[in-house]
């Protein structure tokens, strides 16, 4: 057996699903919408099944998914890409952010990580045999913290991968912050993998900015995107890359190792919402926005210290105020076996020692039917 893979937990986002199964409990852990995307898109897909797109499509996606990828790209950010160079269509954002890691790291090379992290990114970098240098936002506002961000990054460095709007804190990175990034990736001439699942999910007028887009880091990015979030299709996992076209050929590899193609029905499916127009993508974030201030507003009212969210699916909590005993943990599960509402414990998200224990992460991408029974299920328990 791979001894980094057996040492690697089951996700926790499936455990906290199977334990709210059992319990019958209200899921507000993995983050998951309980309503479906957009019916033009589904129908594209459905048209596409039926119209015998069924078979191995392009290696690097669709070339209706690839122009729409590109014009999506200049419509919201101004980058100007290559539909057929400098974008790989990818099965979901999870295998991109392995292809991305893939295409640029030796065995021996640094990564830097910023903690809290997504958990498919950790396992990959080290079994790349790449050496990962964890870099830690506190709470409860997530700064980043400059002078430890510097001394990540040594001579040794490939590449930063990295998350905004971010899972699990709902953080938005700010301009000053991504100026500061691009800076150090440019000095120590390496490359930055940019995991932008969240893109449109942004509240309260906050704006996504694509490390792409700043001066000197067009052909250092690698920008990931993802139809399950910008769609509300998680199930169907398609994701995409955009790089410079001296990067896309060994992402493209890459891709070709893990998966070889993705699904070409739901690429077409795809290819349509990247098209749709522009008030759909500010009502994504305009109706998302609305259940956010549903939950947080309840979560308040329950006791529980309720941390800002600027974009993603996430709340993130402090419940030391409710006089729990225990850490986070057992705080998920005390809330899943006798509240029957599940979230998940943050401190997942974190690899090194000495991680925060007592926030928790409630996911608001749901009916406002459910986010006001798991509140009424929570009222009488906290
Ligand atoms: N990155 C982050 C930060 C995520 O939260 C998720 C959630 N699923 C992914 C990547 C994976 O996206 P996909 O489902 O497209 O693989
Ligand atoms: N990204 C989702 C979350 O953070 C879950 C994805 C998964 O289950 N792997 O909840």
């Amino acid at each position: 057996q791979n001894s980094l893979l057996s040492a690697t937990g089951t996700t926790i986002f499936t455990v906290m699903s199977a334990l709210a199964l059992e319990h019958g409990a209200i899921n507000l852990g993995q983050g998951f919408p309980d309503y479906d995307g957009p019916e033009d898109v589904i129908e594209a897909a459905a048209a596409a099944l039926k119209d015998g797109r069924n078979q191995y499509p392009p290696l690097t996606g669709v070339p209706e998914l690839r122009q729409a990828v590109a014009a999506h790209n200049r419509r919201f950010y101004g980058i100007e890409a290559d539909p057929n160079a400098e974008v790989v269509v990818t099965s979901g954002a999870t295998e991109a952010i392995t292809a991305c890691l893939m295409a640029v790291l030796n065995p021996g090379d640094e990564c830097v990580l910023i903690e809290p992290l997504y958990d498919t990114y950790l396992p990959v970098v080290k079994l790349l045999g790449a050496i990962p240098k964890l870099v830690r936002l506190n709470p409860p506002d997530w700064a980043l913290p400059r002078a430890e961000l510097a001394a990540a990054f040594g001579p040794k460095t490939k590449a930063i991968l990295f998350n905004t709007p971010m899972n699990p804190t709902g953080k938005v990175f700010t301009a000053a912050e991504l100026a500061f990034i691009a800076e150090l990736v440019q000095r120590h001439d390496c490359y930055a993998i940019c995991d932008e699942v969240y893109e449109h999910l942004t509240f309260d007028g906050w704006k996504h900015i694509p490390l792409m887009t700043l001066p000197g880091m067009r052909e250092r990015c690698m920008r990931i995107g993802s139809a399950g979030k910008t769609f509300s299709l998680t199930g169907w996992k398609v994701g995409y890359i955009t790089c410079d076209r001296s990067l896309a050929p060994n992402v493209a590899k890459a891709h070709q190792n893990l998966t070889f193609t993705t699904p070409p029905n739901l690429q077409r499916g795809v290819a349509v919402g990247l098209l749709k127009d522009d008030g759909y993508f500010a009502g994504l974030s305009a109706h998302l926005q609305a259940k956010r201030d549903r939950l947080a507003k309840g979560l308040a009212e329950l006791g529980f210290g309720v941390l800002p969210t600027q974009g993603s699916y996430f709340i993130t909590t402090d419940f030391r105020p409710l006089g729990f005993n225990g850490d986070d943990v057992a705080f998920c599960r005390a809330l899943t076996e006798e509240a029957k509402v599940t979230a998940i414990p943050v401190t997942a998200f974190y690899a090194s020692a000495g991680a925060p224990s007592h926030y928790a992460r409630f996911a608001f991408c749901k009916g406002e039917a459910v986010i006001d029974a798991a509140l009424a299920r929570l009222r009488p328990w906290v």
